[in-house]
């Protein structure tokens, strides 16, 4: 089976890598599947999954956003946050999904709701990668 390394990179370090046989993506454009031989690109990437396919098993990551860019042997994310599935704190997420949607709920208008709308979707995010719905 021919494989492609992939690497996730955030500004605290690297926290994922492997040989992978696909990694799939959340694009800007929409979803993106990335094969060994693919054609080198840069992309920009939405709230969601990283999900990288080996053998039977696929690893999950949750990034926010970044960028995937292609080379002819090499893929890498570059994202401000990534966690792998196991590293996710459900409740963690869970309290920040609650505190976002109470804000965006408020009626004050010293909410930042483009912020607000951005934790919401980045807990639920981590909250699906850990469930598997994806
Ligand atoms: P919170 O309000 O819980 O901090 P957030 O979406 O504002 O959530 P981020 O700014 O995206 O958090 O991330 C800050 C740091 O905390 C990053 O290193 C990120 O990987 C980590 N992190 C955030 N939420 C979780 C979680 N539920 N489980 C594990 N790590 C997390």
């Amino acid at each position: 089976m021919k494989t492609i390394h992939v690497s996730v990179v955030t500004p605290d370090g690297p926290v994922y890598e492997s040989d992978v046989e696909m990694v799939s993506t959340k694009a800007q454009s929409g979803e993106l599947g990335v094969l060994p031989g693919h054609i080198p690109m840069v992309a920009p990437l939405q709230i969601g999954a990283v999900r990288l396919k080996k053998g039977s098993s696929t690893e999950l990551v949750a990034v926010s956003g970044g960028f995937l860019e292609v080379r002819p042997d090499k893929v890498t994310i570059l994202a401000q946050t990534a966690e792998k599935a196991e590293d996710i704190d459900f409740v963690r997420a869970e309290e920040a999904k609650n505190r976002a949607e109470s804000r965006l709920n408020s009626k004050q208008d010293d909410v930042d709701f483009k912020r607000a709308e951005l934790a919401l979707k980045r807990a639920i995010n981590r909250i699906e990668v850990t469930q598997r719905k994806m």
